[in-house]
């Protein structure tokens, strides 16, 4: 059956999947949501004697129902390949009684590669069936991670181009090192003299700069971006859960129908999300752990159901998820209206004009599917610490929180049921944080790689092939430009 896909803000007709993947978001500013929640297709445990492609072409075709099922898979095929280091593309570790769902395996070893890897050919296969026979240009303003997992999702897929643009001295040397060495022709990066937000206003001015449009439209180019709030990314995470808990299944750790908690660390939302998707679809889940760092504006808006992002701004050593605002939320905010575009719309002009918005009694019983639990820096290190003393098993920090917000929930529940913690980042990706925390007088003097094959030792694990490869990999991309410059860069990137 058709599934079709509705504004947040507005009663404006729903569109196709793929006029959704290639729109991003919605016109009125409101995000796609589906105008129902499809079932999982089959039982738990016929799922679980699937691969992660057929289990992904499972989920992924109840949602992208104008998608043909050779598209579909080819998708598939060509995103969950040997790019992920392992076959099992998203393995589960038992570690400490908790289970660890390591999202990691990709080319950029965090979890964004799970939905980057598919999202550009979604786009490709979106852009031809809506007549939209233009190349697709994606910009990305990035502060490290995304960027990366954006360009290595695009990187040599025919139909389209990439130009990341980072702060110039604003990254990690390691998240640097992995930009500028980027391969493909269609990629470009640059630095910018200027920090993120420069970089993040000026990309957002070349999007609403009409004649810049026009000038790339003639050229056929179209300028898009790969938003974590597209519904081409959401899909795709959905996936892991149902394997995740299928791989339990299968490994005899659960019963078929038995419950699980399952603990997300985040920042814009996007993972939970997809999780309480799965949840809705008839994954059988207790609670979701929505586990935040410093910035606790969700463990805030749990608690009390004001979400309020009048506060300082934290920088913490999990820093993908030093968000004030949680994007994806809105999706939440409107299935706790009762699908009402026009209270979620009230709420988000809220935020945005008075920084905060409180919701209902009634919506605040709607999140009783969800537990809000934060985590200080402190807490973090002494949770990383604490598993490897007792296992050996390395974690990444913003993994890490979620390790410690699952402990302090089990404590104050003493809920028992088994419970799947997203490990969102290999620890080699963070590894001055990850040797601080496990071993803090064996950080002074250390460079980056140093660090890296201290924690090589430690952790008693090669480092993934993505370290490797930026040790020696050649620069590619040498380019600084002042922000006022970047569309222009943009135009000798695409020879314009
Ligand atoms: C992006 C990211 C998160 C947060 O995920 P959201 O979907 O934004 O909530 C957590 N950990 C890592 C390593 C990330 O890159």
């Amino acid at each position: 059956m058709e599934i079709l896909y509705k504004s947040t803000r507005s009663n404006t007709p729903p569109v196709s999947a793929s006029k959704a993947i290639l729109t991003g978001l919605a016109p009125d500013g409101g995000l796609y949501v589906p105008s129902r929640i499809p079932a999982l297709p089959k039982t738990l445990l016929e799922l679980s004697a699937l691969s992660y492609q057929d289990l992904a072409y499972e989920i992924m075709s109840l949602y992208f129902t104008d998608f043909t099922e050779d598209e579909l898979r080819a998708c598939i095929n060509r995103a969950y390949d040997d790019k992920f280091d392992t076959r099992k593309i998203a393995p589960v570790v038992k570690k400490d009684g908790v289970y660890f769902l390591e999202l990691f395996h990709g080319p950029t070893i965090a979890f964004k590669d799970m939905a980057l890897s598919i999202l550009p050919h979604l786009l490709v296969i979106s852009a031809a069936k809506n007549n939209a026979d233009k190349r697709i240009v994606i910009l990305t303003a990035t502060s490290g991670d995304t960027g990366k997992a954006a360009m290595a999702g695009f990187a040599d897929v025919p139909g389209t181009r990439i130009a990341v643009f980072f702060p110039d001295g604003g990254v990690s040397n390691i998240q640097r090192l992995q930009m500028v060495t980027q391969r493909g022709d269609n990629t470009h990066v640059a630095a910018i003299n200027g920090n993120f937000d420069d970089a993040q206003t000026a990309v957002k001015n070349i999007f609403s700069d009409k004649a810049l449009a026009a000038e790339a439209g003639r050229k056929g180019f179209r300028f898009s971006s790969a938003n974590s709030i597209n519904i081409g990314r959401l899909v795709p995470q959905i996936v892991y859960y149902v394997y995740a808990y299928c791989q339990l299944l299968a490994a005899g750790e659960i019963d078929e129908c038995a419950p699980i908690n399952i603990t997300v660390p985040t920042g814009n939302f996007g993972n939970i999300l997809a999780a309480w998707y799965a949840s809705l679809m008839g994954l059988p889940v207790h609670k979701l752990i929505c586990a935040s760092n410093e910035n606790k504006v969700l463990y805030d808006f749990f608690d009390t159901g004001v979400y309020d992002r009048e506060r300082p701004f934290i920088l913490t050593s999990s820093p993908s998820m030093d968000i004030l605002i949680s994007s994806n939320l809105e999706r939440l905010i409107y299935h706790l209206t009762g699908d009402s575009p026009m209270r979620t719309k009230a709420f988000m002009e809220s935020l945005s004009e008075n920084g905060q918005y409180e919701i209902s009694q009634a919506m605040k019983e709607g999140l009783s599917d969800f537990c809000g639990v934060f985590v200080t820096e402190e807490e973090n290190f002494e949770g990383i610490r604490r598993l490897y003393n007792g296992t050996g098993y390395v974690i990444d920090p913003h993994t890490g929180i979620a390790f410690s917000a699952y402990r302090k929930y089990l404590e104050e529940s003493a809920d028992d049921t088994p419970t799947i913690i997203a490990s969102t980042a290999s620890p080699f990706k963070f590894a001055e944080a990850v040797v601080g925390a496990i071993a803090p007088d064996a950080v002074e003097g250390k460079s980056d790689f140093e660090l890296i094959d201290y924690l090589s030792d430690l952790a008693d694990i090669d480092e993934p092939y993505a370290i490797t490869d930026i040790r020696t990999a050649p620069i590619r991309h040498k380019t600084l430009v002042d922000p006022e410059d970047m569309p222009d860069d943009v135009r000798s990137f695409l020879g314009i």
